[in-house]
């Protein structure tokens, strides 16, 4: 099977995101038969639900639609480095491969901060592939932030 990035999917959640007031990020679950199941963006504020962040939505969704607490064989495309809380999502889905967009220094949980995969605690690892489309998520939160202050 060729590779197929689904980044511009997600990049399109995390634009209408922005356009319901929310935080930009977007994500993207595909099966392994290479299908996207689940795209969601953040819906924080919308849902009174501060776990409700693209990458739980998108997993939630994904589980429903396999009707399984588990994703395996399936990948999460995400434009901002997950948070410790989705990192730890994602390890228990047992997402086989992660690829994001954008570094988060404030409160990215990957490849910064309590870095969860990194952690003993952590189950499974997915692969990681960061920096996809990174430009471009980052501009849409640098957006946001600055129309905000
Ligand atoms: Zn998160």
């Amino acid at each position: 099977m060729t590779f197929k990035s689904h980044m511009a999917r997600a990049l399109a959640e995390a634009r209408a995101a922005a356009d319901r007031g929310e935080v930009p990020v977007g994500a993207v679950v595909v099966s392994p038969a290479g299908e996207v199941v689940a795209a969601a963006g953040n819906r924080t504020r919308e849902l009174n639900d501060p776990t409700a962040h693209a990458e739980v939505l998108a997993i939630r969704a994904a589980c429903e639609a396999a009707g399984s607490e588990r994703l395996v064989g399936h990948d999460l495309y995400v434009t901002l480095e997950p948070c410790p809380m989705c990192a730890s999502v994602i390890s228990q889905a047992r997402i086989a491969r992660l690829y994001y967009g954008a570094a988060d220094p404030k409160s990215g949980g990957v490849a910064q901060g309590p870095r969860v995969f990194s952690h003993p605690q952590s189950h499974h690892v997915p692969e990681i592939y960061d920096g996809i489309a990174a430009d471009e998520a980052e501009a849409l939160l640098k957006a946001f932030f600055g129309e905000r202050r």
